[in-house]
């Protein structure tokens, strides 16, 4: 590391590696959506691949406020975490299980990116630069949303089915599918940004209580 390099050029080294991470996550997140089983799963990834496009295009924006190239440099974390998403899709699972591991897969990518914002943020405010800090924050929030709304469709039905498949796997070996209802606990965080559309509570989940 530069002897002379201060705070600022860590935070535009780190601009630049969150810039990469996000360009890796919109492919990533075309390619979850296309493996996702649950609609209402399809929709939050596509719709989060919307506002990743939106959020690249505001470290745009950031690095013309710091008058800095627009430039990533690769970003090892982020293709690590891509890396062993691609290995589950690989794996042979059912349906439901598919997607609660895409779920988790998308909060490791999610967690990794409030860490990345957070910090950026932290540091624009230090350094005086409060255009990027208010650009940062507003991605930080979109990110957030998006960690929370993967839980709630964890939570809110598709972990039950995949318990649930694995237990009929156990008993009949058979694909039959459940479908008792169950009130959907989406609970809508916040109004995210630039025109991402909401997921309308979808369709009712297939999951099983035994009661
Ligand atoms: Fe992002
Ligand atoms: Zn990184
Ligand atoms: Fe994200």
């Amino acid at each position: 590391m530069a002897e002379t390099g201060t705070l600022h050029d860590a935070f535009v080294d780190e601009l630049r590696d969150t810039y990469d991470a996000e360009r890796q996550l919109t492919k990533a997140l075309a390619k979850m959506a296309k493996t996702a089983t649950a609609p209402e799963l399809q929709e939050a990834f596509q719709s989060h691949l919307e506002e990743t496009q939106g959020q690249i295009q505001r470290l745009e924006q950031v690095f013309e406020a710091l008058e800095e190239k627009v430039r990533g440099k690769h970003c090892d974390g982020i293709a690590g975490i891509i890396e062993e998403g691609k290995s589950i899709m690989e794996e042979d699972f059912d349906d439901a299980t598919i997607d609660a591991c895409l779920i988790a897969a998308g909060q490791r990518a999610e967690h990794y990116e409030m860490a990345a914002y957070g910090t950026l943020v932290a540091w624009a405010r230090i350094l005086g630069h409060d255009e990027a800090a208010e650009l940062l924050q507003q991605t930080l929030d979109e990110e957030k949303a998006a960690d929370e709304k993967l839980s709630g469709l964890a939570e809110g039905g598709i972990n039950q089915s995949a318990a649930d498949a694995s237990q009929s796997e156990d008993e009949s070996d058979d694909d039959g599918e459940d479908t008792d209802e169950e009130d959907e606990e989406e609970e809508e965080t916040r109004p995210v940004g630039s025109g991402a559309k909401k997921s309308a509570p979808a369709k009712p989940k297939p999951a099983t209580r035994r009661r």
